[in-house]
């Protein structure tokens, strides 16, 4: 019998059925840092309403999400743009040097698990 794992994102807003609706119908999440179609002034708009959502985030949940937004830029190198644990991280126009995560179709660290 396997072992079911913790999970880090319990009681997150962001990991509910009604996020999951929220995604499909939009094509993207809300806490990413530009939807499909979004002008700037609705994605600022968006973005802010939901880094308030995130003030109501389990505190375990938001200090491993904001450990993940680390390990992601730690990892890869890039940046990672969108609302990490009630922070927005801009695009990669605060960080010219680096490239946008956001942009790249295959992570590299998946890329490396397929080649394995
Ligand atoms: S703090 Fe992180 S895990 Fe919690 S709702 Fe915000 S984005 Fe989701």
């Amino acid at each position: 019998m396997t072992e079911k794992l913790p999970n880090k994102f319990a009681g997150a807003p962001c990991a509910t059925d009604e996020h999951t609706e929220w995604m499909r119908k939009h094509r993207g999440s809300r806490w990413d840092w530009l939807l499909a179609g979004e002008d700037k002034h609705s994605a600022n708009r968006r973005r802010a309403a939901s880094a308030a959502i995130c003030t109501s985030c389990p505190l375990t949940a938001r200090k491993n999400c904001a450990a993940l937004h680390a390990e992601l830029v730690d990892h890869t190198g890039y940046t990672v743009p969108g609302v990490w644990a009630g922070e927005i991280y801009r695009d990669k126009v605060d960080s010219p040097n680096r490239v946008n995560l956001a942009s790249i179709p295959t992570l590299p660290f998946e890329a490396e698990a397929e080649a394995a």
